[in-house]
């Protein structure tokens, strides 16, 4: 029945811009032309020493970062990031994630990334929610840059309160406890590409490359649809 009232919805409705809200033109899909023209791209990737890498920096050794869009600027990527996160829009994740991908290809320093990664959520959160956002966006890169997506490659630990309170006292432990790897994978001089939906603080995903760096000869890189600067 909700399937039915969904077609019969989009029907009714043409279809929508996901970062500005218009009607879609025809050839055009997810995002209009124009938003894809005047979104605000950050071009990390052409930057080494970029403000993404920079807050990783004395603390994690990573190899590449980058983010699609400017958060802050305007509505229109806020907009885009909540229909993906809160109303399921896989689209959205797929479509940026093609996106980034060809233009990663054109960087020397992508060029070689051999997995995608996605950071996983928390379990309690996957079953509420239903999916991961991530994933949606790292399928999209690997699908551009025909490598493999592997959404389990990464394993979130469940923290529990004591873990929490020693974590005060040890940073270190806390990190290796907060993602493990999964022993059935085995790589060979790998170069993650580590992938989530926006990077803030940078915290987790530190976690999560820290962790895939206990990979023997391992390299890992970064990249997001959007950057929140603090
Ligand atoms: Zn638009």
């Amino acid at each position: 029945m909700a399937n039915f009232i969904s077609d019969l919805l989009n029907l009714c409705y043409p279809l929508v811009c996901a970062a500005c809200g218009n009607g879609l033109f025809q050839g055009e899909s997810v995002i209009c032309t124009h938003c894809l023209y005047h979104l605000p791209k950050t071009n990390f990737h052409l930057q080494e020493g970029n403000p993404v890498e920079k807050q990783f920096w004395g603390k994690v050794p990573v190899f590449a970062a980058t983010a699609l869009y400017y958060f802050n600027k305007g509505q229109r990527v806020q907009h885009l990031i909540h229909r993906l996160k809160y109303q399921g829009d896989k689209e959205v994740g797929s479509f940026t994630g093609r996106y980034l991908g060809l233009e990663l290809l054109k960087s020397t320093r992508y060029q070689d990334v051999t997995h995608v990664i996605p950071v996983p959520l928390h379990e309690s959160k996957k079953r509420l929610r239903g999916y991961n956002q991530s994933d949606f966006f790292g399928e999209g890169i690997a699908e551009s840059m025909r490598i493999p997506f592997i959404p389990d490659f990464l394993i979130r630990q469940q923290a529990t309160s004591s873990q929490t309170r020693k974590a005060r006292y040890s940073r270190f432990e806390n990190m290796n406890r907060m993602f493990v790897l999964n022993e059935k994978y085995e790589t060979q001089k790998p170069h993650f590409l580590l992938v989530d939906d926006v990077i803030t603080t940078g915290s987790t995903l530190a976690s999560c490359a820290e962790t895939l760096l206990l990979t023997p000869d391992s390299r890992v890189s970064l990249a997001t649809i959007a950057y929140a600067r603090l």
